[in-house]
C-alpha cells in the first residue's frame, strides 16, 4: 500500500487532501492522471449500463434531501455501526471490525456497544438550530427512488427497467482508512433495477453476472475476487440477500462492491406505485447494483501495479526496478506518450508536436522531452501508458517512427502513415 499511496502522490493520482495547511485525515484528492482515470471508469460505467441499454435511464440528484425521506427510507432510524470505545485509550473502533482487544493499545477493556448513525448532518440557511438541519445523503440511491414517479411519467418505461446514477455520498465513518477505501465522502455508481417481485432472482443472477464482467474488464483477475453471501444479520436493514464482491487488498481481503434485493422496501415506504398495462397497481421490487468509484479506483491500482527487476532492458544503467501499471487500455490516463528524440533538435521537436496536435484529437497523449528515452518510458511505464511513439532523425528522412509497447518492451518502426491504423488496431 505504501508503494501505491506514494507512486499516487508522485506521479498526481491522488493527494493528501488539504495538504499545504496540514491536511485532514481521511480526505483525498484525485490528480491529474487520477481524475482521468477516475473518469474512464465512469464514463464506461454509463456507456455501458445507461447508453448501451434500452431498458435503462440516467438521473442526477441532489446531495441534500428532505430529512422526510431518511424517516421513511429508515435511514434515521437503521442506518448506523455498532460502536465501542476503548476505556484505556478511549479509541473509537466499530464492534465488528475489531478482535477482543483495542488495535491501539491491545486492552480489553471497552465500553458497552452502542449504534452509531453514519448519516453526516449539516445545517440549511443562516440558523443552527433542529429545524434547519438535514443530512448529506448516505448512498445515491434514495434520489433514485423518491425520483420514481417523475422519471416514469416523463420516460414511459416499463418494468424491467432501471435508474442509474453516479455521484458523491457521505457516511460518518467510525474508523476511516487505508487510503481511499474507506472514507467519509466517497463517490458510488448505483443502480435501482425494478422488476416484478416474481423475477427478482432472475435479475438478481444476471446483474450478479453483469458485475463479475465489469470486475474482470478493470483487469482485475478472478482469484482476486470473493463473492460472500452475505448472512442476514449482516445485512443492511433494506435487504433480503446481498453478495458482497470482496478483493484481495493488500490490507486484507474486503468489500469491493455490493448487489442487493432491497424488495419493494423503499417503493413501499416512499409510498410509490407502478401501474401495469392492463391497469394493476403493484410495487416493484428492486435489484441493486452498488459501485463504490474510489474502491474500484484503489482495486483497478492495487492489480495493475507491477515491479519488474530488469535493469538490463533498453540500454539503462539502472537498478530500479521497472515500475509500471498494466492497466487495461481503456483505463490507461494516457493512451499515448510521444517524444522527440532530441530536445535541442527543432526540427525534432516541430515534427512531435505535428503528431502530437494529429493524434490528441482521437487519443489522450501526453509528450515528454525531458532526459534520456529509457527515462521517458519509465516515466510512462509508471503511470500505464501503453505506447511511446519516438520520433527521431529516421522521421524526417524515412516517414517513420519507433512505437514501444509498455508490456512486453518491444519496439517496432512503423510509418507515419500506417500509425493511426496501427494503433486503432490495438486501442
Ligand atoms: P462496508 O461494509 O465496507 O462499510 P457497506 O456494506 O456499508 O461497506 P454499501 O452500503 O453496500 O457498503 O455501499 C455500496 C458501495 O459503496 C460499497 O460496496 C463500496 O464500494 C462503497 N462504499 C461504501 N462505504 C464507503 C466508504 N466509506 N468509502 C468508500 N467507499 C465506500
Amino acid at each position: 500500500m505504501e508503494k501505491i499511496i506514494s507512486l499516487c502522490k508522485r506521479r498526481g493520482f491522488v493527494f493528501p487532501g488539504s495538504e499545504i495547511y496540514g491536511g485532514l485525515a481521511n480526505t483525498w484528492d484525485y490528480g491529474p492522471l487520477g481524475v482521468e482515470l477516475k473518469n474512464n471508469i465512469k464514463q464506461e460505467w454509463w456507456k455501458r449500463f445507461v447508453k448501451d441499454r434500452a431498458d435503462m435511464v440516467g438521473l442526477d440528484a441532489a446531495l441534500l434531501m428532505n430529512t422526510k425521506t431518511y424517516e421513511a427510507s429508515g435511514h434515521l432510524e437503521e442506518f448506523s455501526d455498532p460502536l465501542i470505545e476503548c476505556r484505556v485509550c478511549h479509541t473509537r473502533n466499530r464492534a465488528d471490525d475489531i478482535s477482543d482487544t483495542c488495535p491501539k493499545c491491545g486492552s480489553k477493556d471497552f465500553t458497552d456497544s452502542i449504534n452509531f448513525n453514519l448519516m453526516m448532518k449539516t445545517f440549511l440557511g443562516a440558523s443552527e438550530d433542529s429545524a434547519s438541519a438535514v443530512y448529506f445523503r448516505p448512498e445515491t440511491a434514495q434520489g433514485i427512488f423518491v425520483n420514481f414517479k417523475n422519471v416514469l411519467d416523463t420516460t414511459r418505461k416499463k418494468v424491467p427497467f432501471g435508474i442509474a446514477q453516479i455521484g458523491k455520498a457521505f457516511r460518518n465513518e467510525i474508523t476511516p482508512g487505508n487510503f481511499i477505501f474507506r472514507t467519509r465522502e466517497f463517490e458510488q455508481m448505483e443502480i435501482e433495477y425494478f422488476v416484478k417481485e416474481e423475477d427478482w432472482q432472475k435479475y438478481f443472477k444476471e446483474w450478479q453476472g453483469l458485475m463479475r464482467q465489469w470486475i474482470k474488464d478493470l483487469g482485475i483477475k478472478d482469484e482476486e475476487i470473493e463473492e460472500i453471501d452475505v448472512p442476514a444479520e449482516d445485512r443492511a436493514h433494506y435487504s433480503k440477500k446481498t453478495i458482497d464482491f470482496e478483493y484481495k487488498f493488500p490490507f486484507g481481503q474486503k468489500e469491493l462492491y455490493g448487489l442487493a434485493y432491497r424488495t419493494d422496501f423503499d417503493l413501499k415506504n416512499h409510498k410509490l406505485e407502478y401501474v401495469d398495462a392492463d391497469g394493476t397497481k403493484y410495487t416493484p421490487h428492486v435489484i441493486e447494483p452498488s459501485l463504490g468509484v474510489d474502491r474500484g479506483f484503489l482495486a483497478v491500482l492495487c492489480s495493475a501495479y507491477h515491479e519488474e527487476q530488469d535493469e538490463k532492458k533498453e540500454g539503462e544503467n539502472n537498478t530500479e526496478p521497472r515500475i509500471v501499471l498494466q492497466l487495461p487500455n481503456w483505463l490507461a490516463p494516457y493512451k499515448v506518450a510521444i517524444f522527440p528524440l532530441l530536445k535541442n533538435k527543432p526540427e525534432l521537436i516541430d515534427k512531435a508536436k505535428e503528431l502530437f496536435e494529429q493524434l490528441k484529437t482521437k487519443y489522450s497523449c501526453d509528450f515528454d522531452d525531458n532526459g534520456n528515452v529509457g527515462k521517458r518510458y519509465r516515466r510512462q511505464d509508471e503511470i500505464g501508458t501503453p505506447y511511446c511513439i519516438t520520433i527521431d532523425f529516421d522521421t524526417l528522412e524515412k516517414d517513420t517512427v519507433t512505437v514501444r509497447d509498455r508490456d512486453t518492451m518491444q519496439q517496432e518502426t512503423i510509418k507515419l502513415n500506417e500509425l493511426e491504423s496501427y494503433l486503432e488496431e490495438r486501442l
